[in-house]
């Protein structure tokens, strides 16, 4: 592992100090020196030379201050989020969905590119780079209700409040959508297949994990392009017969 980079570097904090204390060591020379001789305005480089260096002094602070504070929301942007798409990262993800309120509702998704890779075998690793980003574009919007994540790779995780039904909808709307993406290359496009699985605030999340990649394995089984909603853990429904019925 790299050390991480100092967020504002050592010597112009240390400049800030050495200005300070010259100006203050500056005044109160000054204003023996005058005392001694018993000048009528002794006191004014006192009071003169710290109001001509403080605000200087203070101003440049007040930048380093917020450009710390600038940093360190980049880097918590960075190290809860994938940079790539900027959905968050699993990690982030779960903690989230740990935190949600006992018993709320939720279904959580496991979304996958479908033969991702002969996307990149035919179009290169580029235009497959376009194709994670439009993706996770088109999640982003579709979970704006709740939280999106890269799983890793061409793997997505979604938590949407409501139960399997309703999510069933959006995630179909959103499959629809992803096919339709037009990614510029000739002959590019993609689908996706997604297993979902409800569960509810405060229940074991490995669990619904579980089932919602089971899930997802049975709609590649059944021909990719497709969601599948695991329901009790042993049956995977089709989520064409959940959403009509
Ligand atoms: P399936 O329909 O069964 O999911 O098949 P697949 O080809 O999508 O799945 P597979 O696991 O065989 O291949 C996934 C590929 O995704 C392999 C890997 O090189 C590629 N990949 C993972 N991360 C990235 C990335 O960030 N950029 C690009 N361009 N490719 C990636
Ligand atoms: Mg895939
Ligand atoms: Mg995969």
């Amino acid at each position: 592992m790299w050390p991480a980079p100092p967020l504002v570097r050592d010597t112009r904090l240390r400049f800030v100090l050495i200005v300070t204390l010259m100006s203050v060591t500056a005044s109160v020379l000054i204003t023996l020196a005058l005392f001694w001789e018993l000048t009528p305005h002794a006191l004014y480089p006192a009071v003169a030379v710290p109001l001509l260096v403080a605000p200087v002094a203070s101003g440049y602070c007040a930048h380093l201050y917020h450009r710390l504070k600038r940093l360190n929301a980049e880097l918590a942007f960075a190290s809860s989020h994938d940079l790539m798409t900027g959905l968050l990262q699993r990690g982030s993800f779960f903690k989230l969905a740990e935190d949600l309120p006992e018993g709320q509702d939720v279904t959580l998704v496991v979304l996958d590119i479908d033969h991702f890779k002969q996307v990149n075998d035919r179009f290169g690793h580029i235009a497959g780079d376009k194709v994670i980003i439009g993706v996770a574009e088109a999640i982003r919007a579709a979970a704006k209700d709740g939280i999106a994540a890269r799983f890793g790779g061409e793997e997505f995780l979604i938590l949407l409040p409501g139960g399997a039904r309703s999510v069933a909808e959006t995630i179909e709307d959103l499959r629809l959508r992803i096919a339709a993406l037009d990614f510029t290359e000739p002959g590019l496009a993609v689908t996706i297949s997604a297993g979902l699985s409800h569960t509810k605030g405060g229940a074991d999340l490995d669990e619904a994990l579980r089932q919602a990649d089971a899930a997802l394995y049975a709609a590649k089984e059944q021909g990719r392009n497709r969601l599948c909603v695991d329901t009790t853990g042993t049956r995977r429904t089709s989520v064409l017969q959940l959403v009509r019925g």
